[in-house]
Formats: C-alpha cells, sequence, structure tokens
C-alpha cells in the first residue's frame, strides 16, 4: 500500500475564519477516496487546500512523501496533484480544443500536448467532436467532460474531483461516474467529492464523512453505505 497523499492535522479557513480543523486522511495510489458530506461542511474548502488555493493555517500536506501545504498551485500541479473544480469553469468564449491545452500548461505536459490530447480523448469521443466549438456553447454534460478532459492533460497522478455530477441529469451522472471509473483503470488516483453519496460511495474504495469542517467518520464505501448514522442523516432512511 503506497500513500501518495497524506493530510494530518490540516486545520484552513478564509478570512481567520477556520472552516475546517485537524482533517486527518490518506489516499493510497490507484484508489478511489471519497469526502462525503452536507452543503457547507468543508469538502470544497478541503480540495483548495490540498491544491493550495487556500492556505492551511495548521498541520501538513504530504504528496508522495513531499510537503506540499507551502507550494503555489502550479507547483503542485506539477508535482502531479490537479483539480477539476465545482460548477467546471471553463472559458467560455474560447474553443474547446484551447480549452484542453490550459491543462497541459506544466512545461512536460505542454512539450506533448498533441500527444496527450489523442490519448485524454479516447474517453471523450463527443468533446472530439466539438473541438472547434466555443466551449459556452456546449450542453452541461459536455462542459463537464471537457472539465474532465482539461484535468486529465497535466497527466496527474491525483485527479480531485469537487462535485463532477452538479446539476446533471441521471443519466448524465452515470456517465460521470462510468468515465471516472475509466480513468481509475487507466492508473489515476481520485479524490472525489460529492453530495451525491449513494452514487460515490459505491464506486469509492473508502471514505471519509466530514461534518462542520471535521472527520467524523471512516470506512470503506460499502461500510458508510451501511452505516446506520449514515442513512438517517443523508439518505434519509
Ligand atoms: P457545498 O457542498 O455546498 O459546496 P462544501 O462542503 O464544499 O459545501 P465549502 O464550499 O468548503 O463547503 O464551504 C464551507 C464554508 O466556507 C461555508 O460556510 C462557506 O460559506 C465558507 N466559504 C467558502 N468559500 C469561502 C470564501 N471564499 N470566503 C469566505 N467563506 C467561504
Amino acid at each position: 500500500m503506497h500513500t501518495i497523499l497524506k493530510l494530518n492535522g490540516v486545520s484552513a479557513g478564509y478570512g481567520g475564519t477556520e472552516i475546517i480543523r485537524n482533517v486527518s486522511l490518506e489516499v493510497h495510489r490507484g484508489e478511489v477516496v471519497t469526502i462525503v458530506g452536507a452543503n457547507g461542511a468543508g469538502k470544497t474548502t478541503t480540495l483548495r487546500t490540498i491544491c493550495g488555493i487556500v492556505r492551511p493555517t495548521g498541520g501538513t500536506i504530504e504528496f508522495e512523501g513531499d510537503r506540499i501545504d507551502g507550494l503555489r498551485s502550479d507547483q503542485i500541479v506539477t508535482a502531479g496533484v490537479t483539480m477539476v473544480p465545482e460548477g467546471r469553469q471553463l472559458f467560455p468564449y474560447i474553443s474547446v480544443r484551447d480549452n484542453l491545452l490550459m491543462g497541459a500548461y506544466k512545461k512536460t505536459a505542454r512539450a506533448t500536448w498533441h500527444q496527450r490530447m489523442d490519448e485524454v480523448l479516447e474517453i471523450f469521443p463527443r468533446v472530439r467532436e466539438r473541438l472547434d466549438q466555443f466551449a459556452g456553447s456546449l450542453s452541461g454534460g459536455e462542459q463537464q467532460m471537457v472539465a474532465i478532459a482539461r484535468g486529465l492533460m497535466s497527466n496527474p497522478d491525483l485527479l480531485m474531483f469537487d462535485e463532477p455530477s452538479l446539476g446533471l441529469s441521471p443519466l448524465l451522472v452515470s456517465q460521470v461516474f462510468a468515465v471516472i471509473d475509466q480513468i481509475v483503470d487507466m492508473g489515476t488516483t481520485v479524490l472525489i467529492v460529492e453530495q451525491n453519496i449513494v452514487h460515490t460511495l459505491r464506486i469509492a474504495d473508502r471514505g471519509y464523512v466530514l461534518e462542520n469542517g471535521e472527520i467524523t467518520m471512516t470506512g470503506t464505501g460499502q461500510e458508510l453505505l451501511d452505516n446506520p448514522h449514515i442513512k438517517k442523516a443523508y439518505l434519509g432512511i
């Protein structure tokens, strides 16, 4: 078991307000790990802290054994960690191709972007058909696929997803999760934050429950699905 990401007692927030407290978690190579929790629990803040957008006020973050807390976001991407942000955050008035290119800004990725784009588009045939369109002209589901494809362009070791199913119809949600499965099969490790708990826990090897900024529970995806507290608090059963 090889630990790729390790958070040890991480606290972080905005302007003096602490949002996450003493968060410790591990992701092993090849795993799908999820952080589940209610609205406002601090899931997005946790991902933003890992990728250097929010500075931790306490604790340490290690990637492949090296401290990454304190690095800039671009240095963290170069180290091998990329995030597919909530709400996709594409550039609407440039082409899909150029949006994908933005994901390949790290030097090594830039040299081989042509080949990488070909590999990535294997997973997204519909995106390939739309490379010359403005990204903003695509449907919500197609935009989510572009956002995921952009995340893959840097060839990350760890790809983090923030609410990838948000705002999508049930069919598209299934497609997004099928794509995540393919990405895992390709050897990428995945950390996924979701409110769609059932779907996520089904594909996750392990999960952490985040409540009011603190980890309150951890277990395999199935253990958490079977847990009475989870059933009551998150599934209404
Ligand atoms: P959701 O599922 O609704 O996205 P979440 O678990 O991802 O929720 P966060 O987005 O991490 O939660 O937000 C946690 C808290 O941090 C919320 O109370 C939110 O209002 C606050 N917050 C988020 N971003 C900022 C910001 N840029 N400045 C100040 N407070 C923020």
